[in-house]
């Protein structure tokens, strides 16, 4: 139990890859919150496996202050920091009116941003911490067809790196982690979009995401789970500014 007496906040951690984290960290030991906008969600998660619920729009500043303060009002200073939530809508660069920009970049990356210097706030009154950020495989190559989710992981994984460098050498680090094609509701919602921008039926867009991985699968989010696991344990203490992907060899 290597985490044990940590406190963890994973964001978006209701479902999907975020639930699978959460689990992971809090096998390990640690106190792990759980936030999202859907209240009814973060509640039966919670219940179902031991979590904290806290509800938290991280398009919100105000909501993602006061959700940290609350969450580090009921257990203490967050030491383990996965800002996961995210939206992921593949569309053309036509198709990319501002408001669908703003709420893709305020989801993805100004949430990030919000999330970690709130929580980093309370994490440098204690001697140790980890941020793992959830960006993508996007955030490394550009995904075709989805310009503004690629530009905004692309965000993400600068600001990670950058944090990385303004605290080296400190007790905390700051890394990402990119998927590739993971199983969860995000693929399930993008099924028609990419069928729709290929011309395929949903068959066949499915069959591309497993084509996309060179192990022709698509990824399980406990796979996504265990690398976060690992960087936020004792093995990883020297690393620092990275990006590891979690892609099945997709290209
Ligand atoms: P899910 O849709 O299951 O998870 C997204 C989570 O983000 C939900 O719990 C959702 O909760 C939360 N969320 C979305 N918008 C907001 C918001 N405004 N405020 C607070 N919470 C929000 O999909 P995944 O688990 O797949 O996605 C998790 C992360 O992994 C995302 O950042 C995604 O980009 C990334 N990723 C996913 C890949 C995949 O193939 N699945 C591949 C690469 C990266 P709620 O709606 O209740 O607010």
């Amino acid at each position: 139990m290597t985490l044990t007496g940590k406190h963890a906040l994973v964001t978006g951690g209701g479902t999907g890859i975020g639930l699978a984290i959460a689990r992971a960290l809090q096998d390990a030991g640690a106190e792990v919150t759980i936030t999202g906008r859907r209240a009814e969600i973060l509640e039966k998660a919670a219940s179902a496996h031991g979590l904290h619920p806290q509800t938290m729009d991280v398009r919100d500043e105000a909501s993602v202050v006061e959700g940290i303060a609350a969450s580090v009002a009921a257990r203490g200073p967050i030491q383990i920091c996965v800002p996961n939530a995210g939206i992921a809508e593949g569309r053309s660069l036509s198709k990319t009116d501002t408001d669908f920009w703003h709420r893709t970049m305020a989801t993805n990356l100004d949430g990030a941003f919000w999330t970690i210097r709130s929580a980093m706030a309370s994490m440098k009154t204690t001697d140790w911490g980890r941020v793992v950020a959830i960006s993508s495989i996007a955030g490394l190559r550009g995904l075709k067809g989805a310009a503004a989710y690629s530009a905004s992981k692309h965000g993400l994984i600068g600001l990670i790196r950058a944090l990385s460098e303004d605290y080296m050498g400190s007790p905390f680090t700051f890394n990402a982690v990119c998927p590739g094609y993971v199983d969860t509701d995000i693929i399930t919602r993008n099924v028609d979009a990419i069928s729709a921008r290929a011309g395929v039926d949903a068959d066949t867009a499915r069959s591309m995401m497993v084509d996309a991985n060179r192990h022709k699968r698509l990824i399980a989010p406990d796979e996504v789970a265990a690398a976060v696991t690992w960087l936020c344990g004792p093995g990883s203490d020297s690393v620092n500014g990275q990006t590891i992907e979690i892609a099945g060899g997709q290209v």
